[in-house]
């Protein structure tokens, strides 16, 4: 089922979400229409908040971005339960972000190139591992959204003020993408 995504002003996206333990109700029916909605958006990353769920889940299917350029993607689809960030290394650099909660934006946004993730799957077996370059990108990116942040926090004073427009446009549900949205 494609459930409707929530976009910038939608309070929902500014909560400190929280964990789930695996008798959480319908998760993996929740699962399941999460990564329908991702795919009908053309993304690459949902976090649970971006549909309603104030709960430490997001999926990612990065396959479909994968290129001779970002083979580390060819295999990257994930269900990340509970993460949580151990450690962040590397230098930082710099990516062309976009979000499904924030349609028609896309800005440059720097962070660490190695992370240390520890999270479950869907059965709620625990891993610890290392991600880098895009992969941790798009993990940090969706980390973000259960932390409450979103990638236009990162930017600096003049590119916010840039964007501010577009940003209240999208607040009052002005903008409309191809997918279904909601502000409230
Ligand atoms: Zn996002």
């Amino acid at each position: 089922m494609i459930l409707p995504v929530c976009v910038y002003g939608h309070p929902v996206l500014r909560k400190v979400a929280s964990e789930i333990t695996p008798e959480y109700p319908d998760l993996k029916l929740l699962i399941e229409n999460m990564f329908d909605t991702m795919r009908k958006a053309d993304g690459v990353g949902l976090a649970a908040p971006q549909v309603g769920y104030s709960i430490r889940l997001f999926v990612i299917d990065a396959t479909s971005a994968a290129s001779e350029e970002k083979p580390d993607l060819y295999d990257f689809k994930k269900i990340f339960i509970n993460p949580q960030i151990l450690s962040y290394s590397g230098e930082e650099w710099t990516y062309n972000e976009g979000c499904l909660s924030l349609p028609e934006i896309r800005e440059d946004v720097d962070r660490p190139s190695v992370i240390k993730l520890r999270y479950c799957n869907e059965n709620f077996d625990v891993f610890e591992e290392e991600f880098d370059g895009i992969r941790a990108r798009i993990i940090q990116h969706e980390y973000d959204h259960i932390e409450g942040k979103l990638f236009i926090d990162k930017l600096n004073p003049i590119r916010r003020r840039l964007i501010a427009s577009k940003l209240k446009q999208i607040s009052k549900g002005k903008i409309t993408p191809a997918y279904k949205t909601k502000v409230v």
